[in-house]
């Protein structure tokens, strides 16, 4: 529920021109698009927001909002829309500033476990249960020590500050994270329809619609991820979670990369997983957003055919068959998708199919209305058979032996290593604000 919406004509644009936009503020943030009915252009989160006020500037009801980056300005169509719409961000700015105190006190002893539910590089996820409110979560938790020794802090820095920047209906939403004297937890939402991973393995392959339904949710997810700068770099089933009501929600931010604001941009790290690993990281080049369609390309053969295009159990022959062999379609497939997984597969990132755009108009997706999938308006084709937010029947039995415990690393971290942890702690003002704390 939208607690404020309407018209307003807002300064943007490289040339600051004036445009109308339907503005709506809900959880905590301002989100802007050309109308009620059309896709997202921007959003304004208030946690990022310092003040509020009428704007110095001689314009008919203007007012500003001034965030670190930039300052909004906008224009009402009326003096006391204006008026409301100042006197409601301040509210809220005013509520989220008391809560400041409340933020360190949420910590690991709020929180009860309850089963462990899956495992990545650095760390255990488990299901836990908030003690005061009952809300299920995910809590990754991550090993201090073990980020120093595998010099992994900027990894963990950057996942943390992505999941904390960057809401979009297909990215794991970030509630809370804080620390311990010897690890870090990131207390997410909980999503328990099941890996893609689980799926696929159950089922083999999905279905021509079913797949066509999952690409076009990741492309608009990735599509965002790109416009934030952000390179994903481990796109694979296994990061790929369904909702409880069918839709994709990609997960584990722990090896992606900020900071890519041109498509010209480029990074050089070898990480990633070898099935989907991109041609020119093979090669040791420095590489751009395309790997990250490479990856895409990889999953989409995957999902059709049952095995990505150029496995084999031995890595070394993988990666041989990933810069060199010709890719072969082993399962018959329409030509619009054999040419779409083609165009992206490509091993010249240059000659890729890369562009949002054309990947979206390409005609694999000419049955997919886009604006309606990031409105989460299509109706998803396979809804997990879950009971409730506790169900974990689709979740890989191999986690759920294990119990849900927290270790205690007893080796003290100095103060300077600690120091490398400052600033991790954070409250998602909107969790609290569904919570009814603020
Ligand atoms: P990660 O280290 O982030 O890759 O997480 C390891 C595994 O934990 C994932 O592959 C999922 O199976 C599970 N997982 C991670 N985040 C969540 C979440 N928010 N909800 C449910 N399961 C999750």
């Amino acid at each position: 529920m939208a607690d404020k919406q309407g018209f307003l004509t807002k300064e943007g644009g490289s040339i600051k021109t004036w445009r109308k936009r339907w503005c709506v503020l809900k959880n905590g943030s301002i989100y802007y698009s050309k109308n009620p009915s059309s896709g997202e252009l921007g959003i304004i989160h208030l946690k990022e927001v310092s003040s509020v006020q009428q704007s110095s500037r001689k314009k008919k009801n203007c007012f500003e909002v001034a965030t670190p980056d930039r300052t909004y300005f906008m224009k009402a169509p009326s003096p006391e829309d204006m008026k409301s719409w100042i006197d409601i961000l301040n509210q809220q700015l005013q509520k989220m500033k008391a809560q400041q105190s409340v933020k360190s006190t949420v910590g690991v002893e709020d929180f009860d476990l309850l089963k462990v539910i899956g495992k990545g590089s650095f760390g255990k996820v488990m299901q836990v249960v908030k003690k005061d409110t009952g809300k299920i979560y995910a809590m990754k938790v991550l090993n201090k020590k073990n980020i120093l020794e595998r010099k992994e802090i900027d990894h963990t820095r950057a996942e943390r500050n992505i999941l904390k920047k960057l809401v979009h209906p297909f990215l794991v939403n970030l509630n809370y994270s804080f620390q311990t004297e010897d690890k870090l937890y990131f207390i997410m939402d909980y999503v328990n329809g099941g890996e893609l991973f689980y799926h696929l393995q159950k089922d083999e392959k999905f279905d021509y619609d079913r797949v066509k339904f999952y690409c076009a949710e990741i492309v608009c997810g990735l599509e965002y991820l790109h416009a934030c700068g952000v390179l994903y770099r481990d796109l694979k089933p296994e990061n790929i979670l369904l909702t409880e009501d069918g839709h994709i929600c990609m997960t584990d931010f722990g090896i992606s990369k900020e900071g890519l604001i041109s498509d010209n941009d480029r990074t050089a790290t070898f990480c990633g997983t070898p099935e989907y690993l991109a041609p020119e990281i093979l090669k040791g080049e420095a590489y751009g957003k395309a790997v990250d369609w490479w990856s895409f390309g990889t999953l989409v053969y995957e999902m059709l055919t049952g095995i990505p295009p150029f496995y084999s159990q031995d890595v070394r022959v993988m990666y041989n068959k990933i810069m060199n062999d010709k890719l072969l379609f082993t399962t018959p497939l329409p030509t619009e998708a054999k040419d779409f997984i083609s165009a992206l597969l490509e091993r010249d990132p240059e000659k890729r199919l890369k562009d949002p755009k054309l990947i979206k108009s390409h005609p694999f997706f000419k049955s997919i209305d886009f604006e309606k999938c990031v409105r989460k308006e299509i109706t998803p084709p396979f809804i997990p058979p879950v009971s409730g937010k506790t169900d974990t029947s689709q979740i890989d039995t191999g986690f759920l032996i294990e119990t849900a415990k927290l270790s205690l690393d007893t080796s003290n971290l100095s103060t300077s290593m600690q120091k490398n942890f400052e600033d991790f702690t954070y409250i998602n003002e909107s969790e609290h604000l569904k919570e009814g704390l603020i």
